[in-house]
């Protein structure tokens, strides 16, 4: 009979929760996962792994029909739907299974099964009820229980997913052939890779976006800037637009669309529905509990306390930014505040990176332009484009523009947005920047490399004071 006395058990195998459990593992806890389906969660299975492996094929795909621009001659250009599919269900299964072996590692118990909260015992310990996937049950107790159950697809009324004409993110991930022409409804990270990946492939697509422009969290610029380049590629983006409607054929969908007091229809081999994530906070025991579900999400403080004793929230099921470095963050100093460890900070929303993976790739951090406006405060700021870059002129990559923010009377750096190739892996230069709290100082006398990519974050810097240098 295995273990079934912890000292935490995390409830969800995904960024969050796996991250946890290692980190309480290597301060000596006795540690258990409850994982009712794939240790890795959405991330690794369903969310940011297979959809950056599908989204590097069409970034290939879209290097080779331009191959002529880079000297070189490529004839006959096709793909097989099938196996780039595969390749990404490989890759996220390789992952996962990784995550297996750290778990075994770090000698974690994990039980396949479904865990609730279901009270405490005599001593003051939780008491968890785990269904197994064996159809058997346990009930494991644990002093600390973390509950790192994530989130699901948002379905809206008459817009439901289906799974074969209407797809959630799952099937858009796993389809058995490219639909020919696709109808995104929805501009976040999500539904704009999608649109990427599909547009890239060929497809004819239309991305519907109810609120006046897209990726809507980002800086107004990168959405214009990301729009104009969209529309250059062949997207139809259609923004301030609603689809009230979905009708299905045999093989088909037809939308109605309403825009600019226009009410339109269009006919599409599939629907991508990405209209928001809820939380999974049903079935979990949280009734009779002191905790606090918003909007479908555990209420937590910055420390992932959810004002119930000992029970923690993190990740997607505790609210946004929805990301997995969020989650795997948030694991972490939970699981180092119970243990007491010193120095430990909360988490700062602000100082989270967010990333959109489509070409030209969109990243960011902080206060936008107009947020930081609208808090009243005085700003300069910078903006150096990928034209003036060697590096993105060598790789044939002139698109793009690097913005930075800073408070003019402090200079704090208090926002970063940028939007071109590999921006994905430049914002982490902002990333340390914030958390350090350095100002525009310390980054002007900070030396990038050259020639690369990097050097636009300190020309975006230098001209924020009037004092760029390559344009
Ligand atoms: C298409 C797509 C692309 C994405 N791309 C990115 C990206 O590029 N970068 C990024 O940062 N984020 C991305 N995300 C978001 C990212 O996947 C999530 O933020 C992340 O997975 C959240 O981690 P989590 O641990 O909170 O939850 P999850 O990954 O959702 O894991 C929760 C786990 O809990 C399990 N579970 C739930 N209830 C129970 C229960 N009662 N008992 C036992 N187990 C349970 C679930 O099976 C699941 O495995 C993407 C998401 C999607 C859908």
């Amino acid at each position: 009979m295995a273990d079934t006395s912890f000292d935490i058990i995390i409830v969800g195998g995904g960024p969050g929760g796996y991250v946890a459990a290692i980190r309480a593992a290597q301060l000596g806890m006795k540690t258990a996962v409850v994982e009712r389906e794939h240790m890795g969660g959405i991330c690794l299975n369903w969310g940011c792994i297979p959809t950056k492996a599908l989204l590097r094929t069409s970034e290939v795909y879209g290097l080779i029909k331009h191959a002529e621009s880079f000297g070189l001659s490529v004839k006959d250009v096709s793909f097989d739907a099938k196996k780039i599919v595969e390749r990404s269900r490989k890759v996220a299964n390789q992952l996962s299974n990784g995550v297996k072996g750290l778990m075994r590692k770090n000698k974690i118990t994990v039980f396949d099964g479904v865990a609730k909260l279901a009270g405490t015992e005599a001593g003051g310990a939780r008491k968890l009820a785990v269904a197994l996937n064996d159809k058997s049950n346990v009930t494991l107790t644990a002093k600390n229980v973390i509950l790192a159950t994530g989130a699901r697809a948002r379905q809206l009324p008459r817009l439901e997913t289906d799974g074969k004409l209407v797809w959630s993110y799952k099937e858009a991930m796993v389809p058995p052939e490219f639909p020919k022409s696709l109808l995104v409804i929805g501009s976040g990270a999500i539904g704009i890779e999608f649109a990427s990946f599909y547009r890239t492939m060929g497809a004819e697509v239309t991305v519907c976006e109810v609120l006046d422009r897209i990726l809507p969290v980002e800086d107004e610029e990168v959405s214009a800037f990301a729009k104009r380049a969209f529309e250059k590629q062949g997207m139809k983006i259609l923004t301030s637009a609603t689809v009230s409607n979905l009708k299905k054929g045999t093989d088909s969908v037809t939308a109605t669309i309403t825009a600019g007091g226009k009410t339109q229809e269009i006919t599409v081999d599939r629907v991508i529905s990405a209209v928001g994530i809820v939380g999974n906070v049903e079935n979990i025991g949280l009734e009779g509990t002191k905790v606090r579900v918003e909007k479908t999400h555990i209420v937590i403080d910055p420390w992932g306390f959810t004002g119930e004793p000992n029970v923690y929230a993190i990740g997607d099921v505790a609210g946004p930014p929805w990301l997995a470095h969020k989650a795997m963050h948030e694991g972490v100093l939970v699981v180092e505040k119970i243990a007491g460890v010193k120095g430990v900070h909360p988490m700062v929303t602000s100082n989270i990176p967010g990333c959109t993976y489509c070409q030209p790739q969109v990243a960011s951090i902080g206060l936008t332009e107009a947020a930081a406006k609208a808090k009243g405060l005085q700003i300069k700021v910078g903006k150096f484009p990928f034209i003036g870059n060697g590096k993105a002129i060598a790789l044939g990559e002139p698109e793009g523009f690097i913005k930075t923010i800073f408070d003019a009377k402090t200079g704090e750096l208090l926002g970063a947005h940028m939007i071109g190739a590999e921006v994905t892996e430049l914002i982490q230069g902002y990333s340390i920047a914030k958390t350090l709290e350095t100002t525009e100082a310390e980054l002007m006398a900070t030396v990038f490399p050259h020639p690369t990519l990097s050097e636009m974050m300190h020309e975006s810097v230098l001209a924020a004071y009037g004092r760029t240098l390559h344009i």
